[in-house]
């Protein structure tokens, strides 16, 4: 059984007000923060070993350390919650929810960075949380733990909820930091990093939904007991969101100790794949992340199990391993045909590229081009070499990680499925689709 930290109360009904919330514990850590010196919350973010869980997994307290502190110039804390990653669904479930444990981790965090004006910045379509967030809010300010001189101690804080537009690139922190400024949300080139210059050309730390959420039980349990939970440089608990070809999709919590094949096959996770069919692959981190076949994705190249953490997931480089990225987790079965799955995520990058650098601009609507003439029976070989030339000459060649991140689905792809785009070259009906022949486990 996993420790729950974070989904501990999901099932209470009532959880979202802030009442129900305040009697199981809720803004206790608050009241503990509040007493401490915001440096100490800095330093006890630092020894819990917390990793963003965004995607990238930058150290959250070594990117609170970083943050510029120059006289008079005001400070933001800007919660990304811009949840775009095909596949990824984590955050919503948590604000639409849970809301006041964001609320209440973005006020530990808030005073830890001396932020005193914080924002949630929300993707468009989810249309229906921000009234939600708001209502959060309220009740902290009635019960006096936002505003003015929150519980005596002279600490002040304001929290907005800014809706997006729908555009993925929001997601990415910089292209987030201009669409708050209210311009086009093209990205920054970084550095600076937004903790120098950010919000307005002011130090600002951007984390996600998740990373703000899990400071709640890190204050309350003290860092150094959320350290001992996971394994290694896998700290704490994570939040995975599980789709595809499963039985029982949805947001689980799990501590980074279990192994891929149980948290696919356990009926505690998502219960095994449905008709009895095989397992194919699977993309763990998101959309961005390289897609693994069923061999290299339950076993390392040395053999050994693959565990659910930041570090087994990578064994082996891209070659062989991939990324726990923003843990959204999608299983495909032996009927998924890889060269249609990899032709809709192209197809979604070039549709999401904001056009500033030329080899993103260019290179994803040729990868789909590509990736549809193979898919539609009209490739050649040279389709093939031309496509895996094309990912090569946009991956880290560009302003931010959405040209790696539509590069590196078709590399894995082409890596681990050659066979299917030459079966799709060589033969006018898709293999897996249509026939259901396919054996990669
Ligand atoms: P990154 O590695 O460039 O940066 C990670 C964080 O660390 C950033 O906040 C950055 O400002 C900070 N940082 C790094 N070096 C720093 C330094 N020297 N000084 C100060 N701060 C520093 O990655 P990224 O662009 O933030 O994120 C990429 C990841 O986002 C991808 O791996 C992907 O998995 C994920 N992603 C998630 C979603 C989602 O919906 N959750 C959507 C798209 C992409
Ligand atoms: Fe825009 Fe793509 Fe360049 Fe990112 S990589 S800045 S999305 S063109």
């Amino acid at each position: 059984m996993s420790k729950k930290l974070l989904l501990k109360d999901a099932h209470i009904e009532g959880i979202r007000y802030f009442d129900v919330y305040r009697k199981q514990g809720g803004y206790e850590a608050v009241e503990k923060a509040l007493k401490m010196t915001p440096e100490a919350v800095v330093e006890e973010v630092k020894t819990s070993g917390l990793r963003g869980r965004g995607g990238a997994g930058f150290p959250t307290g070594m990117k609170w350390s970083f943050l510029a502190k120059p006289e008079g110039v005001p400070r933001y804390l800007v919660v990304n919650a811009d949840e775009s990653e095909p596949g990824t669904f984590k955050d919503r479930y948590l604000m639409e929810f849970i809301p006041h444990l964001l609320i209440e981790g973005m006020i530990i965090s808030s005073f830890a960075l001396g932020a005193n004006t914080s924002y949630i910045y929300i993707r468009g379509e989810y249309s229906w949380i921000p009234d939600i967030l708001e209502e959060a809010i309220d009740e902290a300010k009635k019960n006096g733990f936002l505003g003015k001189n929150i519980l005596g101690t002279g600490y002040d804080l304001e929290i907005y909820v800014q809706r997006g537009a729908g555009a993925y690139i929001c997601g990415e922190e910089t292209a987030l930091l201009e669409s708050l400024e209210g311009k086009r949300g093209n990205p920054r080139l970084k550095p600076p990093f937004p903790a120098v210059k950010g919000l307005w050309a002011c130090p600002t730390v951007v984390n996600n939904v998740e990373t703000i959420a899990a400071v709640v039980p890190i204050i309350n349990i003290t860092g150094a007991e959320y350290a001992k939970i996971g394994v290694g440089r896998s700290t704490g608990t994570k939040l995975i969101s599980a789709c595809g070809n499963i039985n029982k999709p949805g947001v689980y919590e799990i501590d980074m100790t279990i192994t891929v094949e149980e948290f696919i096959y356990s009926d505690e996770y998502c219960g095994g794949i449905p008709n009895g069919k095989k397992l194919k692959a699977c993309i763990p981190g998101g959309s961005s992340v390289p897609i693994l076949p069923a061999n290299l994705l339950l076993k390392t190249i040395n053999g050994e199990p693959r565990y659910m953490n930041y570090e087994s997931l990578a064994d082996g480089g891209f070659a062989t391993g991939t990324m726990m990225g923003s843990g959204g987790f999608e299983v495909l079965d032996e009927d998924q045909c890889i060269v249609e799955h990899t032709m809709t995520l192209s197809r979604f990058y070039a549709h999401e590229s904001c056009g500033q650098c030329t080899p993103c601009r260019e290179g994803t609507p040729w990868m789909y081009k590509i990736l549809k003439k193979i898919e539609s029976g009209e490739g050649t070989s040279a389709d093939i070499d031309l496509l895996w030339d094309v990912q090569r000459k946009i991956e880290g060649n560009t302003i931010c990680p959405l040209g790696d991140a539509a590069a590196w689905p078709v590399a894995a792809a082409i890596r681990h499925f050659r066979d299917e785009f030459e079966w799709h070259i060589n033969n006018p009906e898709c293999l897996t689709r249509n026939y259901g022949l396919a054996n990669y486990a």
